[in-house]
């Protein structure tokens, strides 16, 4: 769906220009020639982007920001201002406008603070992702908890039980050289009793299906999960 600008200026060629240029990459503009008319317009809802000149006939510019400002925090705003208006460009700013230019600008200019403002305030809009706890990842491999899916670059990877429980333990210290004492300790448990050759043939089994690259040896150590060196 275009994104929706709403442009509140009274000169009516650069309101009509603008209008062009942003339908012209693709945006949706509406036009007001007056502060009152915008403010109007703006409560009309659906806007993700006012263009809000600051001498304007009704409600000055800083008017309509404040009225605006005082229903909607979110929306991006970004002053058209004169070299003179110095004061009230500093005014606007301290009332919340995202950012502004100055007139008279560059059509590209102005495109491109659009576009990065836009960007700005969607990705403040974007729910935060986190990642569950019973969710691991490293280096392209996924491990999840709770379905016990396994897939590594988004291919899925089939284990038995103690592979999936050694590549887990190693999913979650990923970094960290393990002695195969330990491994056995973690994985097989404390009353495992047998040789340590057994993590060694584990992890060539799991290297095997999860593929190269990622559960390295250290030698006369042990293991260690963690991205190949580039
Ligand atoms: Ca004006």
């Amino acid at each position: 769906m275009a994104e929706r600008i709403l442009i509140v200026e009274d000169e009516e060629n650069i309101a009509r220009v603008l209008q062009l240029e942003l339908e012209f990459e693709g945006y949706e503009a509406g036009v007001a020639h007056a502060g009152d008319e915008g403010l109007i317009k703006f409560r009309g809802g659906g806007w993700d982007l006012v263009l809000l000149d600051l001498m304007l006939p009704g409600l000055s510019g800083l008017d309509v920001l404040r009225r605006i400002r005082a229903s909607d925090k979110a929306v991006p705003v970004i002053l058209l201002t004169a070299k003179n208006e110095v004061e009230d460009k500093v005014a606007g700013l301290d009332l919340g406008a995202n950012d502004y230019v100055t007139k008279p600008f560059e059509i590209e200019e102005l495109l491109a603070r659009i576009r990065a403002t836009l960007r700005v305030a969607k990705a403040l809009a974007a729910p935060k992702e986190e990642t569950p706890e019973h969710i691991h990842s490293f280096a392209g491999l996924t491990m999840n908890e709770e379905t016990r899916d396994v897939t590594r670059d988004g291919r899925s990877i089939d284990l038995t039980p103690r592979e999936y429980d050694l590549l887990l333990y190693l999913l979650k210290h990923p970094n960290r050289v393990f002695e195969r004492e330990q491994l056995l300790d973690a994985v097989w448990g404390f009353d495992y009793y047998g040789d340590t050759n057994v993590v060694d043939v584990y992890v060539r089994y799991v290297r095997k299906k999860i593929g190269e690259g990622l559960i390295h040896t250290v030698r006369g150590v042990g293991y260690v999960l963690k991205e190949a060196p580039k």
